[in-house]
């Protein structure tokens, strides 16, 4: 049976905001334009639901994009930020809790030596590449197509995300001069990187990956892959940063290098350790990181980094993440892929499920898809109709193919089931 379902009032507020807010929205994958039909405007969120304007629920797939893993509105970390709050807004002057956030994730992360906090992704990436070209004196860097490491000029050259969804993975107004120094390689291609590598390293300062790729949808990195990197980088005497930004602390508490026992020179991680506020943080090897201002000739500053209430955020969700059984979380993701898999199988439909711990992709394409060419063969029509059937059942999915679905701590069971009879009426053959 098909609920109605009235969007009447996330619809007007849309109206007004499209008049001065730049298609509505304040991050392009937001306004729905790869699925069809208006944003949903939320009023609130708890545990693992949001609600819009108009009052309908969803269980929420996608968490802030990765980074609610505790769930919407988590109590300890609402309590941290209203106490934080209240002792001031910021100072732009060192507090204690920014160095025990510090020493937090030094120790979830010990390749991160040293740490430096700022305010987003985007940050994070695009100063652990300066520092990477600061330290090595070396100019180009190597990133892998449909990867996205946020939106610096040197990092939007074939990306991934919201970039792949618009079909601008080239940025109109980054600079030739910027793009001519990101050499692009294809991801689970080992080869394509070696071969680059071979014949440029006097000129690359930095390898940049994200471990598990999750801005194509979800994509593992094939067996070896990331080891080779390693090789070859620490070969050719070129450092290799991982992005973290949404594998941190998504499939273990640390980062996913310990999974595949790999040590990167630099780690980016954002999202999961600011517990939904804004606070993303970049650090690795001691003597790499002592380049940076005030130690060393790198500029990189911030008037709001380390943010008195985005750190306490960060420090009660580190805090309650500690205790949490990453193991069920991941069992449950399993679970739900694999009765996803069967589904699509009984329907005899052409999907690749891929999962990597608690996060996944729906791809409509029968090809394994381990790159971004792979990737970009799923039906995106197929996808939209999906989208909006999960939606009109309320689930919220992820609205673009090259973005992935997350699992919270706060998903039950009876959300589980919700979504799979959403999704065995989604995939039903019309
Ligand atoms: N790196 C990765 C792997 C990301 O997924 C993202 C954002 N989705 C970023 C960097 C950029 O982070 P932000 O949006 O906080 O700037």
């Amino acid at each position: 049976m098909k609920r109605r379902i009235s969007r009447k009032i996330s619809g007007r507020l849309y109206s007004q905001a499209l008049k001065v807010l730049v298609g509505g929205v304040n991050s392009p994958v937001r306004a729905f334009k790869a699925v069809g039909g208006d944003p949903l405007f939320i009023e609130k969120g708890s545990g693992s639901h949001i609600v819009d304007e108009d009052r309908n629920s969803y269980v929420d797939y996608c968490l802030s994009w990765g980074a609610l893993i505790l769930g919407h509105a988590y109590p300890s970390v609402v309590r941290a930020v209203s106490q934080a709050a209240g002792r001031g807004m910021s100072f732009g002057a060192p507090t204690e809790n920014e160095t025990l956030f510090a020493q937090a994730l030094t120790r979830a992360v010990p390749s991160m030596e040293k740490v430096r906090l700022v305010n987003s992704g985007t940050e994070a990436t695009m100063s652990a590449i300066r520092l990477a070209r600061g330290f090595t004196g070396k100019d180009k860097i190597v990133k892998f197509e449909g990867c996205y490491h946020g939106h610096s000029d040197s990092l939007l050259v074939k990306a991934g995300s919201g970039a792949a969804t618009f079909g601008v993975p080239d940025s109109h107004g980054v600079p030739r001069g910027v793009s001519r120094d990101t050499i692009v390689c294809a991801y689970n291609d080992i080869d394509s990187v070696s071969r680059i590598v071979r014949s440029k390293h006097k000129e690359i300062a930095a390898v940049i990956v994200e471990p598990v790729a999750a801005n194509m949808g979800v994509i593992l990195p094939d067996p070896g892959f990331l080891a080779a990197l390693r090789e070859l980088t620490h070969k050719y005497g070129i450092l290799l940063i991982f992005d973290e930004v949404i594998c941190g602390f998504r499939f273990t508490f640390g980062g996913v290098q310990s999974l595949f026992g790999i040590t990167p020179d630099l780690t980016c991680l954002g999202k999961i350790i600011g517990g939904g506020m804004p606070i993303a943080a970049y650090g690795g090897r001691r003597d790499i990181m002592d380049h940076l201002s005030p130690l060393g000739g790198v500029y990189q500053a911030g008037t709001l980094s380390g943010n008195p209430i985005a750190v306490a955020a960060g420090l009660a969700a580190l805090k309650a993440l500690k205790l949490k059984n990453y193991i069920a979380l991941n069992t449950m993701a399993t679970e739900l892929c694999r009765v996803m898999e069967d589904l699509l199988k009984r329907h005899k439909l052409p999907c690749t499920v891929n999962r990597a711990g608690s996060m996944f992709t729906v791809f409509f394409t029968g090809k394994r898809v381990s790159d971004y060419r792979s990737a970009k063969t799923s039906d995106a029509r197929a996808y939209a109709r999906y989208f909006r059937s999960m939606l009109d059942q309320g689930i919220y999915m992820a609205p673009s193919q090259f973005e992935a679905n997350f699992l919270s701590f706060s998903h039950t069971d009876l959300d589980f089931k919700k979504t799979i009879m959403a999704f065995s009426r989604a995939v039903k053959r019309p």
